[in-house]
């Protein structure tokens, strides 16, 4: 059912967020909670429209961190029973991520790629010969180009393969789960923002100035566009906004905005991206990270485009934007100059289109956030890679609400709830980062 007008309402899970965290969350809150009221809203017109729709939608199972791990192979192999199964078509594409190292990086994260192996990812190790027999648009050294060794270019000396990992189509999981939670009576209401978490005395004495601070205190619901939502619980899923309405109460998100950006390339000198034969079954190239500058692209096979991104760190700042836009010359005068030596296929080409958002960063572990306090779940901290852990997060996120200690991930891992919490967290810091 979609809600048009609220002025005063109750319901038993509120969630704020429209999210790919929010809509699944929500999937699995009304599936436990079939007889509750379980509200989703939004402040955007529709689902997927803060970062989730605006991702580059590709997922990997490749992750030092074994949590990081889990969360993403479960969250995968529900993806293809979203797609074969439930008939949702979400264009899963295995690309393939294809991370190209210089010597001194593979051999430095070379025990950790063993150690993927050994939870059971499925992964290749190709050497320099065989990148550049495969990939005829690649350079692998710069032994002769002084301007490469001024931008400290570093040569690719292998390549390493994940074949769990590919592409998605982010706008279409967000809808599915959607789909799946109207389909068992959950109620959604776009274009509605909350302002403001109504903190309320678990004893309520009617007095002016109530909670004091002797006082035991819950969260009851949020004041909102188009009135106050009362809740039983109120699950705040609201991605890089979290924090406009969670510092105000005096709670932590575990994260901080940063801008994002993603340029979209069609053009007939980037033809040869699609025709690498050996990587993927669709002759083209795999989703590529080179080994400087997190300078990564894709093939987006449903165009024929490739999409860019660039994860820079140091020198971009952490900011809550509500509508932030892509910078073109943060990709002419900056990331161009490493990418067309490695790919000079890419020479004099100019985006076609380009967009930004924020990734929510958790910058301790790069490890997403479930956790509580009385009334209250967080779910947040997505830090880049939401959307290949959704699932998992989601029936983390139930499963902390039902006050549950472990939950059954799809395909039927079991999963410590506490593991994404605060107190009680128990998450390796993940060094593949992009
Ligand atoms: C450029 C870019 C590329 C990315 N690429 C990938 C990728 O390839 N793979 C991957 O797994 N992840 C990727 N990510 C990360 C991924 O998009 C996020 O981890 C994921 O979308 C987070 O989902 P979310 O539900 O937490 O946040 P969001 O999708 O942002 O949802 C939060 C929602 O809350 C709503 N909201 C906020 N405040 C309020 C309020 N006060 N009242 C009501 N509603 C509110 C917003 O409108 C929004 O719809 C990328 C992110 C960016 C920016």
């Amino acid at each position: 059912m979609i809600l048009q007008l609220v002025i005063t309402m109750e319901c038993d899970i509120l969630v704020i967020g429209a999210g790919i965290f929010g809509l699944s969350s929500a999937f699995y809150l009304k599936t436990q909670n079939s007889g509750k009221r379980v509200v989703v809203i939004d402040r955007l017109g529709g689902p997927g429209q803060g970062n989730s729709a605006k991702s580059e939608g590709a997922f990997r199972n490749l992750f030092t961190s074994e949590t990081n791990f889990l969360l993403a192979d479960s969250t995968i192999d529900w993806f293809k029973h979203m797609e074969e199964d439930l008939g949702y078509h979400i264009n899963l594409s295995y690309i393939g991520y294809l991370f190209l190292l210089s010597e001194e990086q593979y051999t430095g994260q070379r025990a950790a790629f063993d150690r993927i192996r050994g939870w059971g990812a499925e992964m290749r190790v190709l050497e320099r010969e065989e990148l550049e027999e495969m990939i005829p648009d690649l350079v692998t050294d710069f032994a002769e180009d002084e301007e490469a060794e001024l931008l400290g270019l570093k040569p690719v000396d292998y390549g390493v393969l994940g074949r769990k990992c590919g592409s998605l189509d982010a706008d279409a999981l967000t809808r599915a789960y959607e789909e799946e939670f109207l389909k068992l009576g959950g109620e959604v209401s776009y274009g509605t923002e909350a302002s403001r978490l109504i903190l309320k005395p678990v004893e309520e004495l009617e007095i002016p100035g109530e909670p004091f601070v002797w006082q035991d205190t819950h969260i009851a619901g949020a004041e909102t566009s188009k009135g106050e939502i009362k809740a039983e619980t109120t699950v705040i899923a609201a991605g890089a906004w979290s924090e406009s309405l969670l510092d105000p109460i005096g709670f932590d998100s575990f994260m901080r905005p940063k801008k994002r950006q993603l340029f979209a390339f069609k053009d007939p000198r980037l033809d040869g991206l699609f025709k690498v034969e050996g990587l993927n079954d669709y002759g083209a190239m795999p989703l590529t990270v080179l080994p400087k500058a997190s300078i990564l692209f894709r093939p987006e096979l449903s165009e024929g485009s490739i999409w860019l991104g660039c994860a820079d760190n140091l020198g971009r700042r952490f900011k809550l934007e509500d509508d932030p836009k892509a910078e073109e010359d943060y990709y002419t005068n900056n990331v161009y100059h490493a990418l067309v030596k490695y790919f000079p296929c890419f020479k004099d080409v100019r985006p076609m289109n380009m967009w930004a958002d924020q990734y929510a960063i958790n910058s301790f572990d790069e490890i997403p956030v479930v956790t509580s306090i009385p009334r209250m779940i967080y779910v947040g901290a997505g830090s880049g890679s939401g959307i290949m852990k959704c699932d998992a997060v989601a029936r983390v996120a139930a499963a902390l609400h039902g006050g549950e200690e472990e939950v059954e991930l799809y395909g039927g891992r079991r999963f410590r709830v506490a593991d994404l919490g605060i107190h009680k967290r128990r998450a390796e810091r993940e060094s593949l980062v992009i």
